[in-house]
């Protein structure tokens, strides 16, 4: 059974007891196309600490996807480099039609953990929201109701228990 994906979110996000009790068993999974996991070769030149930050960002979104949006440093057809000046001349830059990630070797204002948590974000399949890590041109790591619904809209995550305070 098929339901929109705003029918889906306001199921998902239901809080009322009638909201749970009428809300579908896991209508998302089922509208969301097939995915390939997302795994990277890392650019050799980052260190073991850098390779750890790098990680360290990926088990987050690897924590709160699914399995077909997980993110892998082992072996994969999308790379990881370290460069001196990004193409789009920001801290970093993803490009997901060429499987590419982009990171400045000096990022300005913000770590690498930062940066590449972002943008593994792009690689998931997120576009920027107006809070939290997938803000534009904005350092943070908060992943805010935002960040969760636009996860949900790019078929890389479920929100299947949020609490009722977080509307
Ligand atoms: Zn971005």
């Amino acid at each position: 059974m098929k339901f929109a994906p705003a029918l889906a979110i306001v199921a998902a996000i239901g809080c009322s007891d009638d909201a749970r009790a009428t809300a579908p068993a896991a209508p998302i999974v089922d509208a969301a196309p097939p995915r390939v996991p997302v795994s990277f070769r890392v650019d050799p030149s980052f260190s073991d600490a850098d390779r750890g930050e790098i990680a360290r960002a990926a088990l987050i979104w690897n924590d709160l996807t699914l399995p077909a949006s997980r993110i892998s440093l082992e072996g994969g057809d999308w790379r990881l480099y370290r460069v001196d000046v990004t193409r789009g001349g920001f801290n970093g830059f993803c490009s997901p039609p060429e499987r590419l990630i982009e990171i400045d070797s000096e990022p300005v204002g913000a770590s690498l953990f930062e940066v590449a948590l972002h943008e593994f974000g792009h690689a998931v399949g997120l576009e920027h929201t107006t809070t939290g890590v997938m803000m534009a041109r904005t350092v943070s790591t908060d992943f805010t109701f935002d960040v969760f619904l636009e996860c949900q809209r790019a078929g890389a995550c479920l929100i299947p228990n949020l609490p009722c305070d977080i509307r």
